[in-house]
């Protein structure tokens, strides 16, 4: 528990307080005489979040941080001697913003609200101060803004593409493709999709390595991004499998996307990162286009029929 200090506040002290800054200290001692100094332990709560808080506190000694939410959470900030905190909630009458807590032992100077306004009243200096004050929490809130929005979009990137390749997952794959089903179903416009797999994956890495074999990855990927129109959509399904989805495009042009696609791929040359040639890979490409009512499990399932096939029949060809 906060206990009084015996000794009151001292000139010298007086003239460490940054609010106080081109205040002659005299001029103060007669305002600030009736104004407690408390001393606090560390990790003691100094002001509780959504508590009422009549003081503004001018910190002589120690140091005290802000958590915002819960005192779970990191600090958001580190409040020294010279310092102050609670001037908030005196400002606009509401609740405590935030959480104040001893880092280490504290000693501060309690301003009660009345003599916080007549603080105000008497010194213009004081309220550029304050004013100044104010500014420094908005600018440091509004980077922490910024800072979270950026976090928020990697997350969101990061949730939604393959690290590997680049290309989006499987997760954004099917919220993806069931708007584009639902759109192209109410237009009444086609939509394809091919499921491809590389030939034989195993064998490339184990003949040539994990590392390569994932090279070889991106580098279908990559080829796949080439060879569509920027209305497609391509995504890693899996381990070596990948969807494309064509929106607009019937069941002929599929075949026509899906030969292309599977010939670039077994002509292409790519370089390693080491500048040695890849290993030259195939696939096998299931083609299938969405029927009316389809369900998206029910088109993916028969892409994946023809995929089957496709491997049955000997691989490096298009079925569907
Ligand atoms: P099939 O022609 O019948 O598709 O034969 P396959 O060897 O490609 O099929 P299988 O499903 O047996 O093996 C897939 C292989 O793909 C096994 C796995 O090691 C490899 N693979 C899956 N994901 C990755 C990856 O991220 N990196 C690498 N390097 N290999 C992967
Ligand atoms: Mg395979
Ligand atoms: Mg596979």
């Amino acid at each position: 528990m906060a206990s009084y200090r015996n000794q009151p506040i001292s000139i010298s002290e007086l003239g460490k307080i940054s609010l106080f800054k081109g205040i002659e200290p005299d001029s103060l001692i007669d305002l600030l005489a009736d104004c407690p100094v408390i001393c606090l332990e560390k990790d003691e709560i100094l002001i509780a979040q959504g508590a009422a808080n009549c003081n503004c506190y001018l910190i002589l000694s120690g140091s005290l941080q802000i958590h915002l939410d819960s005192l779970e959470n990191l600090a958001v900030s580190t409040l020294d001697a010279g310092e102050s905190v609670g001037e908030i909630s005196l400002l606009d009458g509401q609740l405590a913003s935030a959480h104040v807590v001893c880092s280490e032992a504290c000693q501060a100077l309690v301003v009660a609200e009345d003599v916080f306004w007549s603080l105000v009243n008497s010194f213009h200096v004081f309220c550029r101060h304050l004013l100044f004050l104010m500014i420094s929490r908005l600018r440091s809130s509004n980077m922490s803004i910024s800072e979270s929005f950026k976090k928020q979009r990697e997350y969101q990137l990061t949730s939604t593409t393959d690290e590997l390749t680049g290309l989006y997952n499987r997760r954004w794959l099917k919220e993806m493709l069931e708007r584009q089903m639902q759109r192209s179903q109410g237009e009444g416009a086609p939509l394809a999709l091919l499921m491809i797999d590389g030939d034989h994956f195993k064998r490339v890495n184990d003949q040539y390595g994990h590392n390569i074999g994932d090279q070889v990855l991106q580098a279908l990927g990559a080829t796949m991004l080439d060879w569509v129109r920027p209305t497609d959509l391509v995504a890693r399904y899996g381990g070596e499998e990948f969807v494309i989805v064509l929106p607009g495009t019937d069941l002929v042009g599929a075949r026509v996307v899906a030969e292309r696609m599977r010939k670039m791929i077994a002509e292409a040359r790519t370089a390693s990162t080491l500048g040695e040639l890849l290993p030259v890979v195939t696939v096998s490409i299931g083609v299938a286009l969405m029927e009316e009512a389809d369900t998206m499990d029910e088109l993916i399932g028969r892409a994946d029929a023809a995929l089957y096939l496709a491997k049955e029949k000997g691989r490096n060809r298009v079925e569907g």
